[in-house]
C-alpha cells in the first residue's frame, strides 16, 4: 500500500502577494528537512502539498514526525493512494483504515472529486465507501452528525487518496521568510525556548554562546550543542559561534565594582553578539529574558544592556512566567537537557548584591575602567564555529 502525507498550509494563506514566496520557501524547507529520511517528491497544488516517498521502504512514521515540526504547516494527514476505481478504493480503504477502525466507535465518509471525469459524484462515492466500511467493521457505526472519525476520499487528477483524521501542524510561518537573527544561547531553560519561538515566526537562526573556560567546562558547551540540535528540529540547521569570554570576565572581576559585574558582562555580550550578527547578515538579536526573573532582567537593567547595541533585541519570553516557559521547553524536548547541572558564564563571579536599578552613567564609568575594545575584537576573532 502506498502512503503519502498531505499538508495543509498555515498562516501563509493570508499573505497576499507574498504568498508565492512563502509557499516556495515552505516547499524548500520540507524538501531539505526530509532529505536525511529518504527520497521524496514534494508537490504543491490546490493549496495542498503532497509528500510522496520515492522508495518502497521509506519510514513514514519518521517523515510524519519531521513534518509535524516544520513551521508554516497548519495540519497534515497521512493518506493512502490508489487507482481511481471505486472497487479498488473501497478495498484499499478497508485495509488501510484497519488500525483506525479498531479504536473508534463511529465514523462518516466524505468525498471530494476534483477530477470530474470520475464516473461517481461525491455523494455517491461517500455512500459506496461508507457502506462498504460499515459492513466490513460492524462494530463501528455510521454517524453523520458527531462521528469519532471522518474518512475522506479525494479523487484527484493523478490518483485517489484516502485518509482519516488530520494532525495539527507546528503552525507559524516558514523559517527563512522572516530574515535572520542571532540567538544568545545559554544552557538554561529560557534561551532555547526563545529560539524556538522566533523560528516559529519565520526567523532563520544563528546561535552565539559565551564560554569562559576553565570556569565553564567543555560539557557545558556540549550541552548547548545538544539543546540547539533539539531546537533545529524546528528551526532547521544553523551555525553556532562559541565566544571565548574568559578574559573579559576576569577583567570585569578585577577592575569593576562587584554590583555591576552582571550588567557590564551582559553589555559585553550584546556588543560581541551584535558584531557576530552583522557578519552573518542577522538583523536582530534574541535573548531568553523574562521581565523581573532575575536582577539583570529588570526594566532598568534591560535598558542599560540595550544601550550598547543598535539592532533590535527580541525577547519573546518577556511577559511569560517560568511555568509557561517550562511548558514549552517540555513540548520541544529541551527541558531535560536544560536542567542538567553545568555552570554558565553568567553564574561565575556573580555579585551577591547586583544592581537592580543601575544608573547608566555609573555603569559606563565602571565599564570604562577596562580597555575593553581590543578584548571585544579579540573575542570576535577567536570564535569557534560548530555546524548544528
Ligand atoms: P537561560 O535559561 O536562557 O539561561 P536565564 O533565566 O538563566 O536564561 P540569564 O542567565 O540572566 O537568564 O541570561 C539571560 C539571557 O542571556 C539568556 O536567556 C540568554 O539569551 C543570554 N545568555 C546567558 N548566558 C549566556 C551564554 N553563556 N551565552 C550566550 N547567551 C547567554
Ligand atoms: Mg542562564
Amino acid at each position: 500500500m502506498k502512503e503519502v502525507i498531505l499538508i495543509k498550509l498555515g498562516e501563509i494563506v493570508l499573505k497576499g502577494l507574498n504568498r508565492k514566496n512563502f509557499e516556495d520557501r515552505l516547499i524548500k524547507n520540507i524538501k531539505h528537512r526530509l532529505r536525511p529520511i529518504g527520497n521524496f517528491k514534494v508537490r504543491n497544488s490546490q493549496s495542498t502539498v503532497t509528500v510522496t516517498p520515492l522508495n518502497e521502504d521509506t519510514d513514514m512514521d519518521t517523515a510524519a514526525e519531521c513534518i509535524s515540526k516544520i513551521f508554516g504547516i497548519a495540519a497534515f494527514s497521512r493518506a493512502c493512494v490508489c487507482e481511481k476505481d471505486i472497487e479498488k478504493i473501497k478495498k484499499t480503504a478497508g485495509e488501510y483504515l484497519e488500525d483506525d477502525f479498531s479504536s473508534i466507535r463511529s465514523f462518516k465518509a466524505e468525498a471530494k472529486r476534483s477530477d470530474k471525469s470520475f464516473p461517481l459524484n461525491s455523494p455517491q462515492i461517500s455512500k459506496e465507501v461508507g457502506g462498504y466500511l460499515a459492513e466490513l467493521y460492524p462494530n463501528v457505526a455510521v454517524d453523520v452528525h458527531n462521528p469519532d472519525a471522518v474518512v475522506m476520499v479525494e479523487i484527484r487528477d493523478d490518483a485517489a487518496y484516502i485518509h482519516c483524521g488530520s494532525h495539527r501542524g507546528a503552525g507559524g510561518i516558514p523559517v527563512g521568510t522572516g530574515g535572520k537573527a542571532a540567538i544568545l544561547i545559554s544552557g538554561g531553560i529560557d534561551s532555547p525556548v526563545a529560539a524556538f519561538m522566533m523560528a516559529k515566526r519565520g526567523i532563520e537562526l544563528t546561535a552565539v554562546h559565551f564560554a569562559s573556560p576553565p570556569y565553564t567546562s567543555i560539557r557545558a558547551e556540549e550541552k548547548v550543542v545538544e539543546l540547539l540540535k533539539r531546537v533545529s528540529r524546528y528551526s532547521g540547521k544553523m551555525k553556532m559561534y562559541t565566544v571565548p569570554f574568559t578574559k573579559l570576565q576576569e577583567e570585569i572581576r578585577d577592575k569593576c565594582h562587584e554590583e555591576y559585574f552582571t550588567i557590564i558582562m551582559r553589555r559585553f555580550m550584546m556588543m560581541i553578539a551584535e558584531k557576530i550578527a552583522l557578519k552573518n547578515e542577522c538583523r536582530a538579536l534574541i535573548t531568553g529574558e523574562s521581565l523581573g526573573q532575575v536582577a539583570s532582567q529588570t526594566i532598568g537593567a534591560i535598558a542599560c544592556t540595550d544601550n550598547v547595541c543598535t539592532m533590535p533585541v527580541f525577547r519573546p519570553l518577556i511577559g511569560m512566567d517560568k511555568e509557561e516557559i517550562i511548558e514549552i521547553s517540555r513540548k520541544i524536548d529541551t527541558f531535560d537537557i536544560s536542567v542538567q547541572p553545568y555552570e554558565d558564564c553568567c553564574t561565575v563571579f556573580t555579585p551577591k548584591h547586583p544592581r537592580t536599578r543601575p544608573v547608566i552613567e555609573n555603569v559606563i564609568s565602571e565599564q570604562n575602567k577596562i580597555n575593553y575594545e581590543p578584548l571585544i575584537i579579540e573575542a570576535v576573532e577567536n570564535v569557534r564555529i560548530t555546524e548544528i
